[in-house]
């Protein structure tokens, strides 16, 4: 068991991430009862206490919550800031003075990740590093080899039991549902498994381009920002075996035995995209090769799984939001009722949205009423909003778990080296992209990709 933290700490809390995400999930856990220690940031801005609460109500406003007052007045009183650059050992002076007698401190670092080492190091050496855990933001590394430098370098100043990894697609509780929604229920448990799954889509698509962040996306593309970390978890929720028990550990076993068992990346089995206009954002490359979509089909070799494709596509400026696994099942043995052609019936999918109105929906095959006609599709389906109420931001999930110290939401670091060395064939691949039409859903050439009998299936209502 880790130790809960007396504060928490918040490198970077004048970003763009903490403001989109992280202060509005802190009042979150404030209204939820769940934030009662100090939020201690850290910036080289020159905000005092009052303008970062200022600046706090603002970044709610813009992100859409509607604030309660007294609320307010609880999440305020336990924000305060110390200013003052990483590089500048009285920063950390300061930080320890603001933090004494708060025993075990968590050091959230929603930073560049160029700055990570320093400000771990700066950690140590103001002795803020012996009673504290330390959270990383993403990406950890940008390939194997300099994941493989990072971890050696933080653990030199944390203990390996008080580093967390972020990847805020585990703090998505639709996608813990992926394994939930396997184990708890024996309608599924039984048909997860290759006697009876045909493929496996799993799509993260946005309409939105890369709008202002040109210069942050050209040096990253799809494969780096969210195909090699968020969707390789997706993956590896969806297709682990059950883990022995509850614990985050015997999850964490299970998550990393199926990506050990996922084969790299093939280039003939890859499609990489780039859509038209994205030459011209301004801070991109003259001449850039990233890519904004990309489309792969993998593997994982073990018993349960072996020879059944797994899809996985991703894409800026494509035609909707969402994410969303498709499980495509096989199909019946024989043509039993009249007008039922196996062959020509849609394929018996169980759908899984993780993102953006998240539920889950299966289509069943059943007797169309009198007309005597060939059976018919019904949807059958949940909308977890509707009879669950509101879903927690991930950002909650993981900012709790960082203050309680639950490795639940974190990526493991063994699980890190394996997504990495799944992508590495792909990572700085050297041709060109394909071009794709803004609104699209990415090059055709994705359609094509090695064994798609059925196609993509799009991801629609629920
Ligand atoms: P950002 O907007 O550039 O914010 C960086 C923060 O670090 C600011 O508060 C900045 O303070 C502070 N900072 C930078 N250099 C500093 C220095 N030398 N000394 C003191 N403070 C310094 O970055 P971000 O977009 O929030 O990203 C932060 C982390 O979250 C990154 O690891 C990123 O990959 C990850 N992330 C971001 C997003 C997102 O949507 N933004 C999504 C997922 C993950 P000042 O403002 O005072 O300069």
């Amino acid at each position: 068991e880790l130790p809960s933290a007396g504060a928490l700490v918040l490198f970077g809390i004048s970003g763009d991430l903490a403001k989109k995400m992280l202060l509005p999930a802190l009042y979150q856990l404030t209204k939820a009862g769940k934030l009662t220690v100090p939020v201690v940031g850290v910036a080289r801005c020159d905000w005092d206490d009052d303008t970062l609460r200022k600046q706090a109500r603002e970044d709610l406003v813009d992100a859409g919550v509607e604030i309660d007052e007294d609320v307010f007045a609880r999440f305020a009183s336990l924000l305060s800031i110390v200013t003052g650059d990483f590089d500048d050992p009285a920063t950390f002076d300061k930080l320890k003075e603001a933090t004494a007698g708060r025993g075990f401190l968590t050091h959230y670092l929603a930073v560049p990740p160029s700055l990570f080492t320093v400000v771990a190091a700066a950690l140590a050496k103001a002795g803020l590093n012996d009673n504290a855990r330390l959270v990383v933001e993403k990406p950890f590394g940008h390939d194997l080899a300099s994941a493989k430098q990072l971890e050696a370098s933080l653990t030199g100043y944390f203990k390996p039991d008080n580093l967390l990894r972020v990847d805020h697609f585990l703090g998505n509780t639709a996608v813990e549902s992926l394994m939930v929604a396997r184990f708890a229920n024996m309608l599924l448990a039984p048909v997860w498994h290759r006697d009876y799954v045909d493929n496996v889509q799993i799509s993260l698509v946005e309409d939105f381009d890369v709008a202002d962040r040109g210069s942050f996306y050209d040096a990253v593309g799809c494969l780096r920002d969210v195909v090699e970390n968020h969707m390789m978890q997706v993956l590896a929720y969806f297709a682990m075996d059950p883990p022995n028990n509850s614990t985050s550990g015997s999850q964490a076993m299970e998550k990393w035995r199926v990506l050990n068992a996922t084969r790299p990346m093939e280039p003939a089995d890859t499609v990489r995209g780039q859509y038209t206009g994205y030459q011209d954002v301004q801070g991109v490359t003259p001449g850039s090769t990233t890519d904004t979509y990309f489309a792969t089909r993998l593997f994982v070799d073990n018993w349960r799984w072996a020879g059944v494709p797994f899809y996985m596509r991703s894409g800026k400026a494509l035609a909707l939001t969402a994410t969303e696994v498709v499980v495509q099942l096989k199909k019946p043995p024989m043509d039993l009722f009249a007008g039922f052609d196996t062959e020509g019936t849609p394929p018996d999918l169980v759908r899984f949205r993780l993102d953006y109105d998240t539920g889950i929906r299966a289509d069943l095959m059943v007797r169309r009423p009198k007309d005597g006609g060939p059976p018919v599709s019904v949807p059958m389906g949940v909308d977890y909003a509707q009879v669950m109420g509101r879903q927690e931001l991930p950002y909650e999930n993981i900012l709790y778990g960082a203050i309680i110290g639950d490795p639940t939401c974190f990526a493991f670091y063994p699980t890190i080296l394996e997504c990495w060395r799944v992508a590495e064939p792909m990572l700085d691949y050297p041709h060109p992209p394909l071009p794709y039409e803004p609104g699209s859903w990415g090059p055709a050439a994705a359609d094509d990709l090695p064994g798609l009998v059925d196609g993509w299936h799009n991801p629609g209502r629920l």
